[in-house]
C-alpha cells in the first residue's frame, strides 16, 4: 500500500496479528464441525483484526464461505479474495435500494433475506439470484417467521434460497434452555427447504453438546481468539497481541492521587510509569481503576502490573512498584494483551465482552501481521 507506515515508531502502540494462530483457529472449528463446512464471519473488519489480511489467510486455508454484516464489506472482500472461490453471505438483509442490489449482485454476493418485504424486493431486482433466508428463532432480532418462511417454500422461487439458517441468542450459556427452543424451531423451518443447506451455530454453539452443525457453521469470535466456553478453559490459540511503550516513569507519596478526577490515591508510596495508550486506541475507559474495582492488567516483563486511576484519551497510568526497576523505564513496552493477558480477560474486567474489545482497535497502532 503506497504511503503505509512500514516501521514502528519507537512511541507507537503495537498491535501485533497472529495470521497462523488464525489459520489454526478455523481449522480447529472446521475439524470440530466436520462434515459440516466452517464458514469465517468476517463482518466489522474481521472483528478489527483487519478484513483483507484475514480473508486471504482463511481463503489460503481452505476456507470458502464467508459472512459479512454490510454490502460495502461483501464488495471490499469480494476485491480482497480476487479469483479465490468463495460465497460471500451479507447478514444485514436487504435494503429497497436498486442500486445497493446492484452492487450487492455485482459483487456475486448472496443477501441474508430477513423478512418478506426484504424476499420481494430480492425478487424484483435481482429475479433468478441465488440467496440465503434467515429465519428467527426466538431471537427477534433480524430473520421473518416460520410462516413466512412457510409461504415462500411454497412458491417456484424457493429453488433460490441456497441456504437456511438462524442465530442463536445465548449459546455461549450452555445450560439456558433457549438453545433447545431454538434448534427445535430450526429443525422445522429447514425442513421446508430440503434443498437449501442449513446453518445456525456460531462460534458457541459449535461447542454445544447438541452439536447443532447442520451443514455450515459460522465462526466468528472463536477464530479471532475469544473464548467461546466462557466457563471452560479457552481452546483457540490467542490471535492479537498489544503492547504500548512506557513513556514516563515517577514515585508518588502515599495518599498522591492519580489521573483525571482522581478516582485512584495511592494506599502507600507508589512507583507509577504512564504508557502510550488510551481509549481512543480502544482500551476502554470502563476498564479504569478506583479503590474498589479491578481495572485492566498488563504485564512489564513477567510482572503484572494493574492500571490506576481513569484511562485518559491517549495515555494511561501503571503501577510499577512490583516490577524491576530496570524494567521499568521510559520506552519499555507492556503488554495488554497476549498470551497472558486475553480478550476475555480484559472483557471482564471493562464490564464488556471480547467482542466490543476486539472491535474497538483503533486504527492508530502500529499494525504488523505476522504468518499467515
Ligand atoms: C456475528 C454473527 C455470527 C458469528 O458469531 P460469533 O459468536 O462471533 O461466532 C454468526 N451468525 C450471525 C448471524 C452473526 O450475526
Amino acid at each position: 500500500m503506497s504511503g503505509a507506515q512500514q516501521t514502528r515508531l519507537a512511541s507507537q502502540a503495537l498491535l501485533t496479528i497472529d495470521l497462523d494462530a488464525l489459520i489454526a483457529n478455523w481449522r480447529a472449528i472446521a475439524a470440530r464441525a466436520a462434515p459440516a463446512q466452517c464458514a469465517a464471519v468476517v463482518k466489522a473488519d474481521a472483528y478489527g483484526i483487519g478484513l483483507e489480511p484475514a480473508a486471504q489467510a482463511l481463503s489460503r486455508a481452505g476456507c470458502v464461505s464467508f459472512f459479512v454484516a454490510h454490502v460495502a464489506e461483501a464488495v471490499r472482500l469480494r476485491a480482497a479474495l480476487g479469483g479465490a472461490p468463495a460465497q460471500i453471505y451479507c447478514l444485514n438483509g436487504l435494503s429497497d435500494d436498486a442500486a445497493e442490489i446492484q452492487t450487492l449482485a455485482g459483487a456475486q454476493a448472496f443477501p441474508v433475506i430477513g423478512s418478506a418485504h426484504e424476499w420481494a424486493a430480492w425478487l424484483k431486482h435481482a429475479p433468478g439470484h441465488e440467496a440465503a433466508l434467515h429465519v428467527d428463532t426466538g431471537m427477534n432480532r433480524l430473520g421473518m417467521s416460520a410462516q413466512e418462511a412457510k409461504a415462500i417454500a411454497d412458491t417456484p422461487e424457493a429453488a433460490c434460497v441456497t441456504l437456511v439458517l438462524s442465530h442463536f441468542a445465548s449459546s455461549e450459556e450452555r445450560d439456558n434452555p433457549m438453545n433447545a427452543a431454538q434448534i427445535a424451531a430450526f429443525e422445522s423451518v429447514r425442513q421446508m427447504f430440503s434443498n437449501a443447506r442449513a446453518s445456525l451455530a456460531n462460534s458457541s454453539g459449535v461447542f454445544l453438546p447438541t452439536a447443532p452443525h447442520y451443514d455450515l457453521v459460522r465462526a466468528g469470535y472463536a477464530l479471532y481468539g475469544g473464548n467461546p466456553t466462557p466457563v471452560a478453559p479457552n481452546p483457540m490459540q490467542n490471535v492479537v497481541r498489544v503492547q504500548a511503550p512506557i513513556i514516563q516513569v515517577r514515585n508518588v507519596e502515599a495518599g498522591a492521587m492519580v489521573g483525571y478526577n482522581s478516582t485512584w490515591r495511592a494506599p502507600s508510596p507508589r512507583r507509577l510509569a504512564t504508557i502510550g495508550i488510551g481509549y481512543a486506541d480502544g482500551l476502554l475507559r470502563s476498564a479504569s481503576g478506583t479503590q474498589d474495582k479491578p481495572a485492566a492488567q498488563v504485564y512489564l516483563g513477567d510482572a503484572p502490573c494493574p492500571v490506576v486511576g481513569r484511562i485518559s484519551m491517549d495515555l494511561s497510568v501503571i503501577d510499577v512498584t512490583d516490577a524491576s526497576l530496570e524494567a521499568a523505564a521510559p520506552g519499555a513496552m507492556v503488554e495488554l494483551l497476549g498470551s497472558r493477558i486475553s480478550v476475555d480477560d480484559l472483557a471482564s474486567r471493562a464490564n464488556t465482552i471480547g467482542y466490543e474489545i476486539l472491535t474497538s482497535l483503533s486504527r492508530r497502532y502500529f499494525r504488523q501481521y505476522v504468518g499467515g
